[in-house]
């Protein structure tokens, strides 16, 4: 049985099936108002992962560093 999910794109360990790991990836998503449901609702229409990285490398950020970083770089014209 193949154990191996991923590569670790940080420090390149492997990441094996029952690992935690920590991802980052890209939706894109519409919302709308349903009237039928009388609700907003969420419609997928892409997701794709950016990179995957193992528990101890993922840790390492919390969701305050990550957001730092995206915001400093994608938010900025420094990409
Ligand atoms: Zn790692």
């Amino acid at each position: 049985m193949n154990t191996h999910f991923a590569n670790c794109d940080r420090c390149g360990k492997a990441i094996l099936y029952g690992n935690a790991f920590v991802s980052i990836s890209r939706y894109v998503e519409q919302i709308e108002f349903s009237i039928a449901r009388n609700r907003i609702e969420t419609q997928p229409i892409d997701a794709v992962t950016i990179i995957t990285i193992c528990a101890a490398c993922g840790n390492v950020f919390d969701e305050t560093t990550f957001r730092k970083i995206l915001k400093n770089s994608l938010l900025t014209d420094q990409c």
